[in-house]
């Protein structure tokens, strides 16, 4: 379950929480719904979920969406959906476009006031008046600055009725361009966009409100008392404040943390598109990426990423994580909940001539037995993994050779090879034989192994990573030129024990609030640790005659395939 207090490792938040210490906190989380969420937004939920959770308050979920060329339906389903996956529960869900009177209305009241002017200046003009390529000469502003307030509201609702195409004019806020900050240097408020219905609103409006008009009123409308942002966002603060004072508004209040990133990966909408749509991975929900729906079909609990955002704390600067400090997290987590199996990637059976079918009791985990165990039928051919045998021994060798022997978890005695065969074509070895060693000494390994009564076929899908750099934004000849071959390797042929079924049923183990209190935690919430192996978790494309398994993370650092 998420601990608020843990949420609380928040560093700065508590000042925050300081300049405004409030009975009822009131925060929000506003995507726009223009893209899958990514490892990034998961700090953005966590800060301000997590803050107003701390404090007995509550958080909306806020889409965005003034912007209708590039918003799209399965985003807001997604959005949300990734939301309570995380373990949050909106407040309520709310639009910026529920206000698009109320805004406009402002918008009048604005103009009124004579803070705000109809301009048709160009780009280049704006630039000129801004003082030019980098600050030559003074600011000044254009003669349409000076236009009556009835002549501006004429305008504006001409704008409103498509008396104008768009670009052709703009409605800009008259703030204070002698101000040092660019973000008081009149800024646009309403554009014009008549290519593309809006989602909810369809073609109701021709005029859409620009995030620096928006975002501040909004936070207003909804009672936002503390308003966290990224620090991208500083210098708006202060537009952000100058808006709602001018509108005699409920004044939020805007602080800025610092954004996570994660190297080693590519999280830029454009980007991952491209991957998409070229076929270097399988959808925007590749185990190989970062979006929260990609980390999630590999098997990372909701929880383990939340331990992560905590463990970096939240600060004002930008964080920048390297891909195996999330992997150490996300293993630390999986080791406490997840139950324990024997998986074989790479099968090569092994008869044992004198042994005999057993039942053998295997804890779910040898630390905790809350967990519990199952029964396994140990039988006289046993499937062990091809890597640890060998046809020629060596004296640090510790595993399966001729005359040599191996401990076999759990298994009645450790056996000793005899003979191999081996097919002459492929130099592939096709079966071992053995014997029970029932009188040497304790074995210095024990390797897995799987019977033939009640295992299944599975394929493993043992995911590396995508990129070979650690920067692949900035290789030479872009990204793509970047790609690692053998960022996908699978296993087609693997096997798991019987108590896999027991596993899947018992799904999701005792872990992250999220899924276990939604109660139908996908298939990616059936998770295990092959032992010796790595982390698994049960992959969507799998059916009910085939198991499809993705790697989480592998069971140590570094430790290859
Ligand atoms: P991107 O371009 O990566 O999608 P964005 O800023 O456009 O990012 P929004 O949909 O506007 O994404 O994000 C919603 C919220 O999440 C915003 O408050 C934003 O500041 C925050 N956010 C986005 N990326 C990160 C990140 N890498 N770390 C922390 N917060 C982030
Ligand atoms: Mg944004
Ligand atoms: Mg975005």
């Amino acid at each position: 379950t998420i601990d608020p207090q843990a949420m609380f490792k928040l560093g700065f938040l508590e000042d925050v929480y300081k300049e405004r210490p409030s009975k009822d906190v009131v925060t929000r989380f506003p995507p726009e719904p223009n893209g899958y969420l990514h490892i990034g937004h998961a700090k953005a939920i966590a800060v301000n979920f997590g803050f107003a959770k701390y404090h007995g308050g509550v958080c909306y979920l806020r889409y965005d969406d003034t912007n209708p060329e590039k918003e799209e339906e399965r985003y807001f389903e997604a959005i949300q959906e990734i939301v309570q996956w995380l373990g949050f529960e909106p407040f309520k869900i709310t639009y910026s476009s529920d206000n698009f009177q109320k805004l406009y209305d402002l918008a009048e009241e604005l103009i009124k006031q004579g803070k705000a002017y109809v301009c048709s200046c160009s780009d280049t003009e704006i630039k000129d008046q801004r003082g030019g390529e980098k600050g030559a000469h003074e600011r000044y502003r254009c003669a349409h600055a000076d236009q009556s307030p009835e002549e501006n509201l004429t305008k504006f609702r001409d704008m409103r009725d498509g008396k104008y195409k768009p670009r052709e004019v703009f409605l800009r806020m008259k703030q204070d361009i002698t101000d040092g900050n660019p973000q008081m240097w009149d800024l646009a408020a309403y554009r014009i966009k008549t290519d593309t219905p809006h989602h909810r609103t369809g073609w109701d409006w021709k005029i859409y409100p620009t995030y620096d008009f928006t975002h501040c009123l909004c936070d207003s409308f909804e009672g936002i008392t503390h308003s966290l942002c990224t620090t991208e966002f500083i210098l708006s603060r202060v537009s952000y404040e100058w808006l709602n004072k001018s509108l005699g508004v409920y004044e939020p209040m805007q602080r800025e943390y610092g954004r996570l990133n994660l190297t080693g990966t590519v999280l830029s909408k454009r980007k991952i598109l491209k991957l998409v749509e070229d076929g270097y991975v399988r959808g925007w929900d590749d185990p190989r990426l970062y979006t929260l729906i990609a980390i999630r079909r590999r098997g990372v609990p909701p929880g383990a990423i939340l331990d992560f955002v905590n463990e970096l704390g939240v600060t004002t600067s930008t964080t920048t994580i390297q891909i195996h400090r999330f992997e150490q997290t996300i293993r630390k987590y999986l080791e406490k909940t997840v139950p324990r199996l024997m998986l074989i990637l790479d099968p090569v059976p092994l008869v044992i001539e004198d042994a005999e079918a057993v039942d053998v009791e295997l804890p779910f985990s040898p630390k905790d037995p809350k967990m519990g165990s199952h029964t396994v039928r140990f039988t006289p051919t046993v499937y062990i993994d091809r890597s640890d045998f060998r046809e020629v021994d060596s004296k640090d060798y510790y595993r399966l050779a001729p005359g040599k022997s191996v401990g076999l978890l759990n298994a009645p005695y450790p056996v000793k090879a005899t003979s191999f065969t081996k097919d002459e074509a492929t130099g592939k070895i096709t079966e071992i034989r053995a014997v029970y060693d029932r009188e040497g000494k304790k074995p210095k390994t024990f390797i897995q192994w799987v019977g033939t009564e009640g295992s299944k076929k599975a394929e493993v899908r043992i995911h590396n990573p995508l990129f070979k750099s650690e920067k692949p934004d900035d290789a030479e000849g872009g990204f793509l030129k970047d790609i690692n071959p053998e960022s996908e390797v699978i296993y087609p042929d693997a096997i798991i024990e019987s108590g896999f079924d027991e596993v899947k049923r018992r799904a999701p183990w005792p872990e992250a609030a999220g899924e276990s209190e939604l109660g139908k935690g996908g298939p990616e919430s059936i998770r295990f640790q092959g032992m010796r192996v790595a982390y698994f978790a049960v992959d969507s494309d799998s059916t009910d005659d085939k198991i499809v398994l993705n790697r989480i993370v592998s069971l140590k650092e570094d430790a290859g395939k």
